[in-house]
C-alpha cells in the first residue's frame, strides 16, 4: 500500500547545519504541495550569516574531520552506506511525493532507486580515478595531482529534488569535498532527510549541509562565499548565467551549469514500428507533466510518416489523467505551481497567435482546485521562430514540425540558444550517424528517448544549456582540481 495521508506526514521545513537542525530568522515562505495547492509548511529562510555559518562549518569540518585525508575506499564506504540507508528509508518516498511532482509510484520506481544508485556509482569513484603521470624528460618526474576544493556550493531545481541532490552531493563528497546544499525553495523536505541519513551512515557532521531559501537572498549568499570555492548548479539558463556571472565576481570561482533546454525529436520516415516510436516521443515530453530540463519538446517527422505519427499521438494524449501525487494510482505529475501554469498558458497562446493550432489539450484539465495538471498538448502549424519553438515552456507542451529531406530535418532539429538533448529515430545508420554529428547537443540518444541507469554516461549542455557534466566519471573528476608537479632527479 503505497498511497498515504499527506495531512500526516511531518515535514522537516528547516535547514541541517553541521549535523543539526536549525530553524533560521530570516524571511518566511510558504510552500505550498503542488498537487492540491495547500500549504505545507513556512520556512524561515537562511540569510547571509546563517550561511556564513554553514560554510564556515563545511570547511572546518571538511579540514578536521579527516573527510578529505582519509583513505578514498573509507569514503566509499561511508557513500554506499548512505545509499543503503537512502533505499531502505521509509520517510523519504512521503517526503517527495508530497513535496514535490512526483507521483509515489514514480517515486518508488524510479526516483528512489535511481538516487541510491547514482551515490553508489560516486561510492566507487572514490579510488578508481586518479591524476596522471606525464611524459617529461626522463630526468624529470611530472605529474598532475588531484585535490579536493574544499567546500562545494550545489543548488538545485525543483523538478527531481533528490536525484538532482544525488548527482550533486555523489561526486562532491566521494571527491573529499564537504557541500552546503541549497534545494528549491518550492521543494525544501527531501533533501533534509537525506542528509540526516547521510549523517547515520557515518558522514561526519558538517561535511554536508542543507541551507533553505531563495534564489536572491540565500542561493546568492551561498555563491559570493569566499569559502565556497566552487559551484556546481542545476536550473534555468537565466539563473545559470546570473550565477556565473557572481561567481566571476566573487573569486573567480568554476561553475558546473546544468541549465535549459529546448529538445528535438527528429523522427524519419524509416523510423519503424508507430507505436513504439510514439511511445518514445509520448514519454520523453510528458514524463514529470513536460517539467524536465531534457523533455523532448519539438518533434521534426519526416512527411510521411506524419499523419500516422500525430494520429497516434493526439490518440495516446487523451489517455492522461490527473490524480494527487500520494495516491499510488497516480500516474501525471502536477506543473510545480500556478505561476507555471501561467507560463504554460502564456506560451501556448503566444504561440496560437503566431500561427500555432492545438491538436490536443492546450488547457488544464479541470477540477482539480488548486493543483495544476496540464493536459499533454500538440501544437501544429509552427514556424521556427514561433515561440513555442523557441521558448523552453517546461509543461507537456509538443510542437509539431515537418520536414522533406535529412537536411530540413537537421536544420530545424538544432537550436539557437539551447543544446541539451536530441532524440534521433529512424532505422538508417547513415540517417542515424549525420544526425549524431549534425546536431548541435551534448546528449544524442537514438531509437530511444531519456537517460538510462548507466551513470557512467554523463549528461550537460552545449551553449545556453550549460557547461560542464554532471554524472559520468566527468563530474568527479569536476569536484577536484589538478595540482601539476614536476620533480627532478
Ligand atoms: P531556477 O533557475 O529558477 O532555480 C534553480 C535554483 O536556483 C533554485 O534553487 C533557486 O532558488 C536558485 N536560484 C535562483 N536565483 C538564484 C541566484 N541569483 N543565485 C543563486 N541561486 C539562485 O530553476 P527552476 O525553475 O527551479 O528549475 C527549472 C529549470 O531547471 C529549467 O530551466 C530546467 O531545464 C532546469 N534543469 C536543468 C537540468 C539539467 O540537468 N540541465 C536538470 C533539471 C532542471
Amino acid at each position: 500500500m503505497l498511497s498515504f495521508d499527506p495531512d500526516k506526514v511531518s515535514l522537516p521545513a528547516g535547514h541541517y547545519i553541521n549535523g543539526v537542525h536549525q530553524h533560521g530568522a530570516g524571511n518566511s515562505l510558504l510552500v505550498k504541495r503542488p498537487s492540491d495547492g495547500k500549504p505545507a509548511a513556512e520556512l524561515a529562510e537562511a540569510d547571509a550569516s546563517l550561511v556564513d555559518e554553514a560554510v564556515t562549518l563545511a570547511d572546518r569540518a571538511v579540514k578536521e574531520s579527516g573527510w578529505a585525508s582519509c583513505p578514498p575506499r573509507q569514503r566509499g564506504a561511508v557513500l554506499r552506506r548512505w545509499a543503503d540507508l537512502i533505499a531502505a528509508d521509509s520517510e523519504l518516498p512521503r517526503l517527495e511525493a508530497l513535496g514535490s511532482t512526483r507521483p509515489i509510484h514514480d517515486v518508488i520506481q524510479h526516483e528512489i532507486p535511481f538516487t541510491a544508485e547514482a551515490i553508489r556509482f560516486y561510492a566507487e569513484c572514490a579510488d578508481k580515478f586518479s591524476g596522471d603521470v606525464l611524459p617529461t624528460r626522463a630526468a624529470s618526474l611530472g605529474m598532475l595531482v588531484p585535490e579536493p576544493y574544499g567546500v562545494i556550493g550545489a543548488i538545485t531545481p525543483w523538478n527531481f529534488p533528490l536525484s538532482m541532490a544525488s548527482w550533486k552531493c555523489g561526486p562532491a563528497l566521494a571527491a573529499g569535498n564537504a557541500v552546503v546544499l541549497k534545494p528549491s525553495e518550492l521543494t525544501p523536505f527531501s533533501t533534509v532527510r537525506m542528509a540526516e541519513l547521510a549523517t547515520e551512515a557515518g558522514l561526519p557532521a558538517g561535511v554536508l549541509n542543507i541551507v533553505q531559501g531563495s534564489g536572491a537572498v540565500t542561493g546568492s549568499a551561498l555563491v559570493a562565499h569566499p569559502l565556497v570555492r566552487k559551484v556546481s548548479f542545476t536550473g534555468s539558463t537565466q539563473t545559470g548565467a546570473r550565477i556565473m556571472s557572481d561567481a566571476a565576481f566573487n573569486g573567480m570561482k568554476p561553475v558546473t551549469l546544468e541549465l535549459g533546454g529546448k529538445s528535438p525529436q527528429l523522427v524519419f520516415d524509416d523510423a519503424g514500428d508507430i507505436d513504439e516510436v510514439a511511445g518514445r516521443i509520448l514519454r520523453g515530453f510528458t514524463a514529470n507533466g513536460g517539467q524536465a530540463c531534457v523533455a523532448g519538446t519539438r518533434l521534426i517527422v519526416q512527411r510521411g510518416i506524419a499523419p500516422q505519427l500525430i494520429e497516434t499521438l493526439t490518440r495516446l494524449c487523451q489517455n492522461f489523467r490527473p490524480g494527487v501525487t500520494w495516491d499510488e494510482t497516480s500516474r501525471y505529475a502536477p506543473l510545480i505551481d500556478a505561476r507555471q501554469a501561467a507560463k504554460v498558458q502564456q506560451v501556448i497562446r503566444a504561440a496560437c497567435q503566431q500561427g500555432g493550432e492545438i491538436l490536443v489539450g492546450g488547457e488544464r484539465f479541470a477540477g482539480t482546485g488548486e493543483g495544476y495538471f496540464w493536459q499533454p498538448t500538440l501544437l501544429a502549424g509552427v514556424s521556427q521562430d514561433n515561440p513555442a519553438v523557441q521558448e523552453e515552456i517546461f509543461g507537456p507542451v509538443l510542437t509539431v514540425q515537418i520536414f522533406d529531406d535529412e537536411e530540413e530535418g537537421l536544420a530545424l532539429a538544432s537550436h539557437p540558444t539551447y543544446g541539451l538533448c536530441s532524440g534521433v529515430h529512424t532505422k538508417s545508420i547513415d540517417h542515424a550517424l549525420r544526425a549524431m554529428r549534425g546536431i548541435a547537443a551534448g546528449t544524442v540518444w537514438i531509437n530511444r528517448y531519456g537517460r538510462s541507469g548507466d551513470f557512467i554516461v554523463p549528461t550537460g549542455g552545449f551553449q545556453g544549456s550549460g557547461i560542464g557534466k554532471d554524472l559520468g566519471r566527468q563530474a568527479f573528476e569536476a569536484c577536484q582540481r589538478y595540482k601539476s608537479v614536476l620533480i627532478d632527479f
